[in-house]
């Protein structure tokens, strides 16, 4: 018997509470006091935990969640949740990738514990979905927590919606998510002062945190473009210069603002006129831009540099583009001019107000980036092993392959990865061997660059963790070609 003794009233209230809760840190609290108040602790409970939330929770609004859950748990991939239940994984980022990667190892049954050295989710920049993301995201019960989740035919997402989704549903199945923990490098097995043989473990920032004590089997880098796991090379993609430019308006939500047209990619050569018009009008030289309503109305393009210096929006040239863009080389003012000129042309002047939304510093959100180069890890995994014990290292999102925003596809490359490490975990806790689970995984990871939608199998409702429901053509690498081809992918030292 474990339900009853519960105030309920209090139990739907907090469980309320969680399911709106806007900010990173209202929903961490929320769930804390819902787990504390139903008497459980997400470190030692059942997996996925939202089973015994919802044994005591008898609340009819959180039926349709549960629901949602139940199916998508139902996956024979996930055996039950126990197809990883002996597996231990660490998950470094909370951006949407890392917690795609650990809602997927919380179905299969694995302890997953995840550090996020923020507490906020702040990116106001909006991501383009696929529709197997968005399909995705439904199966997870996005549209519960967030109302308007691609309401009629709109593809996108805030970031930090995303997240705050993600977070949502990694926290209601047992994901432990530490905020405002930062990983710093990984600590070898070693033997303590009783002669305790210690696994693989890490340091982290503050130091002293319980989660420097814990032993795992498993590591996944999800920081971001600056990946904090050592032993990943990377090669660099350098390409003419690009120049992106991402800004973000209020949405007031006014009829004015609903009747304005997105753009949802328009490149140069497809609209020589529209491009020309604008540089005759404004000095505004565009290879392409996008824009998107969402909680603001956010727009990417990638600006010509003759015409960043013409508007004064560079001060002084610079053949090294780090230079070219760095802080004291750029004119705030102009930039925000040349921003919010380009948002008003390609819009037909027809947005009422341009007024900046304001990014975490409380500044205008409007911002220039340098995509001439871009960086993918040569590889996406690899076993490290010392004193017996192994340790399972991987890369997804931005840590892997560094996406280009105006051609958004980003974090759909991203959860494709993140679906790929978790069937490659999965391999590694039925007992396959080392280097067939890292051939595998390599072979995957070559498929990724390459895939559009249309290169995809075509019945999104089949996608699982099994990459054949996903990719078309999964034959494969040779054991033998992939070891001939590697320098790096096992590193053993007994
Ligand atoms: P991220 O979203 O970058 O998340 C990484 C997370 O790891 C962060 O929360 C970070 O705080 C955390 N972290 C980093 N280091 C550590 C550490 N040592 N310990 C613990 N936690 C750590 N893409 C677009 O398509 N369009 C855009 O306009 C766009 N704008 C962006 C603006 C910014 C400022 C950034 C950083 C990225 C933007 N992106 C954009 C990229 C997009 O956000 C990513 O492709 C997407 O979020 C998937 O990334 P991810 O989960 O791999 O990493």
């Amino acid at each position: 018997m474990e339900d009853q003794s519960f105030p309920e009233c209090q139990a739907q209230e907090l469980f309320d509470e969680f399911v709106s809760a806007s900010t990173c840190r209202a929903a961490m609290r929320s769930f804390s006091q819902l787990c504390e108040h139903l008497q459980l602790d997400p470190s030692t409970a059942e997996r996925p935990l939202y089973r015994p939330i919802k044994r005591r929770l008898n609340y009819w609004r959180a039926n349709g969640l549960w629901a949602k859950l139940d199916r998508r748990g139902a996956q024979e991939e996930y055996q039950r949740a126990r197809a990883c239940s002996d597996v231990t994984c660490v998950i470094i980022g909370a951006g949407p990738c890392g917690l795609r990667t650990a809602v997927e190892l919380s179905f299969m049954g694995a302890r997953v514990v995840l550090l996020e050295k923020r507490d906020t989710f702040s990116r106001n920049n909006v991501l383009h979905l696929w529709p197997f993301t968005i399909h995705d995201l439904r199966g997870l019960g996005a549209k519960k927590f967030y109302g308007r989740f691609c309401a009629g035919s709109i593809d996108h997402i805030s970031i930090r919606q995303l997240q705050l989704v993600l977070l949502k549903v990694a926290l209601l199945l047992g994901v432990e998510v530490h905020v405002n923990v930062e990983f710093k490098k990984l600590v070898e097995p070693a033997e303590d002062q009783h002669r305790h043989k210690l696994g693989w473990r890490m340091e982290v920032s503050p130091k002293n945190h319980p989660v420097s004590q814990l032993e795992f089997d498993v590591i996944i880098g999800a920081d971001g473009r600056r990946n904090t796991l050592p032993g990943f090379r990377r090669k660099e993609f350098r390409g003419k210069l690009a120049i992106a430019i991402t800004a973000n308006f209020k949405n007031r939500n006014t009829t004015a603002e609903a009747k304005v047209e997105e753009i949802s990619g328009v490149a140069f050569i497809f609209n020589q006129r529209f491009f020309q018009e604008l540089r005759q009008e404004t000095g505004i030289d565009l290879e392409n831009i996008v824009y998107y309503k969402d909680d603001t109305h956010y727009f990417v393009m990638t600006a010509k540099k003759q015409s960043l210096l013409e508007k004064g929006v560079i001060l002084q040239d610079f053949a090294d583009t780090e230079l070219l863009l760095s802080r004291g080389n750029v004119d705030q003012n102009a930039l925000q001019a040349y921003a919010r000129e380009a948002a008003d042309f390609s819009t037909n002047h027809q947005l009422p107000a341009l007024d900046f939304a304001m990014n975490h510093y409380g500044q205008p959100d409007v911002a220039m980036f340098d995509f001439t180069c871009m960086y993918a890890s040569e590889n996406a995994a690899m076993v490290r092993q010392r004193h017996g014990h192994q340790l399972l290292v991987t890369l997804v999102g931005d840590s892997l392959l560094e996406p280009f925003w105006p051609m958004g596809t980003g974090v759909a490359r991203g959860f494709l990865a993140a679906l790929d490490s978790a069937w490659m975990i999965r391999s590694w806790a039925q007992g396959a061997a080392p280097l067939d689970v890292l051939a595998e995984r390599e072979s995957l990871y070559r498929l990724l660059p390459q895939t559009t939608p249309e290169n995809m199998q075509k019945n999104i409702t089949l996608y699982s963790v099994d990459p054949t429901t996903r990719y078309m053509n999964t034959s494969p690498l040779t054991l033998l070609t992939w070891c001939q081809e590697q320098t790096c992918g096992y590193h053993g030292v007994n």
